[in-house]
């Protein structure tokens, strides 16, 4: 019933006041995803050829390049630099098309891996639009707007329209990154007797949450489904999710620029929103991978202007299916494999192949002889791998048996000096380091 009123009046009216598209851009979505294939192709190409060609006669950066589009949408991608963050920095303002004056304006903030801060620029309008997709993917794990939400989020001051959004949105909005047992605590009980549907928040905070709520014994909301985003979904986090709070876990994949790459239907499998944005994976030179294999995500959002971000590097490194069959849920978006981390999060062989995570922890996690390995690498030839024994079934020979895998596993030899280690420091934000490396990694710019 409050849903309906939501729909049908207050954020109709919301739409009009601000002359933003939620509404409309929630309803397309809701249709889009099942689609045919070939429809889906065909609008992707559609709208890449006009960004492409909106974005080559109105942006300044690009209109001094020397390239030629021709119409062939997949041939003129190839043509355009790589936008990295630190591109950004230098010429930002360069991509942006028209005045930054004015109310409608929004900047948004990232920090990258490296910390290095940017800056993008959308109109109200491409950021609710963003919003309404994002909406969409909370639909698809059950969301219904007038549901009552328990929101982990990023931005203490509750701008005004951010309130109105709240109150409307029935939320009851806390700090991603204040997870004290005493915050914690009072927010659950709170929610205990408020009885929220959904759970909504970055991965990790919900994981803060799951392991709070465990230990202080507070574990009777039972959420329809919760919703991850923002930081990697880890099997063990949607595993202690799922079980303190009694539901299943949705995770989406989208970033604070206004891309909404992908999202987790009820089969548990990622679409990729070819409507919203055109996603490459890459390697280092900037051809694409094979499917099957890592590589790093550049995206192209299809529906903003004002400062047009075509290719864009993200610093995330995805897996499309090798064989990917059509999904039982009836949408018709491509699959992702997975998405297997950050740049930061790989080792690279003398061949230029890139080893994830997951090809060091599938090996180890066989070996019960080592409590805990490290992989650091700071040349290109070779690297080290710190391991702590378990002193009670530890035999050096292992490490061989490990070394041999790795090699056959990889195709090739791998330079590799083990060390026994007491302690392995974990990461800033608490969890445990796998790999540390200091090599540069990324698409090469072909400006
Ligand atoms: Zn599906």
């Amino acid at each position: 019933m409050l849903g309906f009123f939501l729909e049908k009046f207050v954020l109709p009216f919301g739409d009009w006041y601000f002359k933003t598209e939620f509404m409309k851009t929630l309803k397309e979505y809701r249709k889009i995803p099942f689609r045919s294939k070939h429809e889906l192709d065909a609008l992707q190409e559609t709208r890449l050829n006009a960004i492409m060609k909106y974005a080559k006669e109105n942006v300044p950066f690009y209109q001094k390049l020397e390239f030629v589009l021709t119409g062939n949408a997949l041939e003129d991608i190839k043509k355009f630099p790589i936008i990295h963050k630190s591109t950004l920095r230098e010429v930002g303002k360069e991509l942006v098309v028209g005045s930054l004056e004015g109310k409608d304006i929004i900047c948004q903030k990232s920090s990258g891996s490296s910390g290095l801060q940017s800056e993008i620029f959308l109109t109200q309008r491409e950021y609710l639009r963003g919003q309404a997709v994002q909406t969409s993917f909370w639909e698809w794990g059950g969301f219904r707007i007038g549901g009552k939400i328990l929101q982990l989020g990023m931005s203490p001051k509750r701008s005004f329209m951010k309130r109105m959004k709240d109150i409307f949105l029935r939320t009851d909005y806390q700090l991603a990154y204040n997870i004290s047992d005493e915050v914690v605590k009072k927010a659950l009980l709170k929610n205990e007797k408020r009885n929220p549907d959904f759970f909504i928040g970055y991965a990790s905070a919900l994981y803060g949450y799951a392991q709070k709520a465990e230990q202080l014994g507070i574990t009777g909301i039972k959420f329809k489904s919760v919703i991850s985003l923002g930081d990697k979904m880890f099997p063990h986090y949607r595993e202690k999710i799922e079980k303190v709070f009694h539901t299943k876990v949705f995770d989406t994949y989208g970033c604070t620029e206004g891309f909404m790459m992908a999202s987790q239907c009820e089969m548990g499998n990622y679409h990729q929103i070819s409507a919203q944005n055109y996603l490459e994976l890459l390697d280092e030179s900037g051809n694409p991978v094979p499917d099957g294999e890592p590589g790093f995500v550049v995206v192209t959002r299809l529906d903003a202007h004002k400062m047009p971000l075509i290719r864009f590097y993200l610093g995330d490194i995805a897996i499309r299916p090798k064989n990917p069959q059509p999904c039982a849920c009836g949408r018709n978006f491509p699959l992702l494999e997975k998405i297997v981390g950050r740049d930061t999060d790989l080792v690279k062989t003398p061949s230029g192949k890139i080893l994830i995570v997951h090809f060091f922890t599938g090996i180890w996690e066989y070996f019960q002889e080592i409590y805990q390995f490290r992989v650091i690498q700071h040349q290109l030839d070779r690297f080290e791998i710190e391991y702590i024994p378990d002193p009670s079934t530890f035999k050096p020979e292992v490490l061989s048996r490990i070394h041999q895998i790795m090699n056959d596993k990889a195709g090739e030899v791998l330079q590799i000096t083990f060390k026994q280690v007491d302690q392995i420091p974990a990461t800033k934000s608490g969890k445990p380091q796998i790999i540390l490396s200091t090599l540069e990694k990324t698409v090469s710019n072909n400006l």
